[in-house]
């Protein structure tokens, strides 16, 4: 399947009935579904990431770019990751620098369940939100529909 349609459709693969259905038809229910301006945010596209290992290290040189289309700190973005693939990583000028070498497709299946648990509201599954603080736990707020989900801690 087309790795957008698990981004964009996740809501209707979850419930499990419609996993044959091709991007465009896809896009076509979601758009029935949906009225016009919501349209804007329904679609999260990631930019291709540019991986690449030199020695013993692995560097995404475009995560800025991701965290901004994610519309989260890259910093939180990077605790996630390195939490996931128990290693050490650093920050700096947009980049992102992991110690050890991993495939893209590891950082390419733990971004989408990032994207899942910090990004996607769990009531709409939409991409529209924020998260907000309060104390020491942590909410999703979705724009899109107002709902307010308690998210893990990192
Ligand atoms: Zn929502």
């Amino acid at each position: 399947m087309d790795k957008k349609c698990l981004i964009v459709c996740c809501a209707h693969v979850e419930r499990g009935t419609q996993l044959n259905y091709n991007y465009d038809e896809l896009l076509k229910r979601a758009r029935a579904q949906f009225p016009d301006v919501t349209l804007k945010k329904e679609r999260l596209e990631l930019p291709p990431m540019y991986v690449s290992m030199v020695g013993m290290r692995t560097t995404i040189s475009n995560f800025k770019e991701i965290a901004d289309t994610l519309d989260r700190d890259p910093q939180h973005i990077l605790k996630f990751l390195t939490r996931e693939m128990a290693t050490a990583a650093t920050y700096h000028e947009g980049r992102a620098i992991f110690q050890g070498k991993f495939p893209r497709d590891t950082f390419e299946r733990l971004l989408q369940r990032y994207t899942e648990n910090f990004v996607t509201c769990p009531v709409c599954k939409r991409p529209d939100t924020k998260i907000h603080k309060e104390k020491r736990l942590s909410f999703i707020i979705c724009n899109a529909c107002g709902a307010k989900s308690s998210i893990k801690q990192l």
